[in-house]
This record gives C-alpha cells, sequence and structure tokens, in this order.
C-alpha cells in the first residue's frame, strides 16, 4: 500500500487502530495509526528468530503500541538489540534497539489482519536465501546500513 510515504514518518497518533499478538493469546497488542516504515528482513538472525525465509517488519513510535495483556520476554541476539517473544507459545513479536528507544518495530504477521500492512523495502539482501525470491520492485539494501535512517541499525551485528 501507499501509506508509506515522507508525509506521515514520525508516525500518525490518530486514525486507525489495529491490534494483534502471539499464538497461544497471552500477549495482545494495539497499535495507534499507520506504521512510518515496513521492511522485509533477509537477515539470518530474523530468519532463525522468526522461522521463516523473511520477515515482515512494521516500525512505530513507541507510544503508538500498547500493550494490553501479557508480556514479551527479550533476548539480547546483540549488545543492542532486543527480541522479543512469548515465552508461552514462543511467537516472534518485536525488536528493537537500544539506541533508538523511541521506535518499537514489530512482526507484521502478529496482526490479526496481517493483510492490512505490506512492506515496501528489502534489507540484508546480501543474506536472502536463494531458493526464496520475491517478486516486486521494491528497493533492495544488501545490508541494513543503506536502509532508511531509522533501519540503519544493523539487525545482523553490532556496528
Ligand atoms: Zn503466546
Ligand atoms: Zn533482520
Amino acid at each position: 500500500m501507499a501509506l508509506f510515504n515522507q508525509a506521515i514518518i514520525g508516525g500518525s497518533v490518530s486514525g486507525k487502530q489495529r491490534q494483534g499478538g502471539c499464538l497461544c493469546g497471552a500477549i495482545r497488542y494495539q497499535l495507534d495509526g499507520d506504521p512510518f516504515a515496513a521492511d522485509y528482513c533477509h537477515c539470518g538472525q530474523c530468519r532463525r528468530v522468526s522461522g521463516a525465509p523473511v520477515t515482515a517488519w512494521m516500525d512505530f513510535n513507541a507510544e503508538q503500541v500498547h500493550w494490553l495483556s501479557g508480556t514479551v520476554t527479550e533476548y539480547a541476539s546483540s549488545e543492542k538489540i532486543r527480541r522479543g517473544f512469548c515465552n508461552r507459545c514462543g511467537s516472534c513479536l518485536t525488536y528493537r534497539h537500544l539506541d533508538y528507544p523511541q521506535y518499537t518495530t514489530l512482526a507484521i504477521t502478529s496482526l490479526d489482519d496481517a493483510d492490512d500492512i505490506a512492506p515496501n523495502y528489502h534489507i540484508y539482501t546480501d543474506d536472502a536465501l536463494p531458493w526464496f525470491e520475491v517478486k516486486d520492485d521494491h528497493l533492495r539494501h544488501p545490508t541494513g546500513g543503506k536502509a532508511p535512517k531509522w533501519v540503519a541499525s544493523s539487525h545482523s551485528v553490532d556496528e
């Protein structure tokens, strides 16, 4: 969808509300407004944590994210990266960088209506699996470093 343009960078505190959560239902959240970015990440860490060949993420300002029930358990996948999951069902839910506490990234696949938000660029395509091809015309960044600044922090390693 064409929602993710310069006009809404910084997020939207009004507008549509969406809900999502983990597989077992213990963790539920509500989102106010639209994400300011949404990407496919092909890095090996996202692949392992999600169990999928590519992971679809959406980025919000932290104040747009409201936790309704349950508690996300976080794993420190590197010094500054925290990956959140449900400690009951194992669902991959969140990603955050300690240097950017103003942002919360959530797995698009955890939305109740996951078809509602579509990623519109790729990061870490250098790490993409050769047998999994995404056929679209979206921008492809070989690493996270050349991605838009809100994802300039690496998913894979500390920089
Ligand atoms: Zn769960
Ligand atoms: Zn990643």
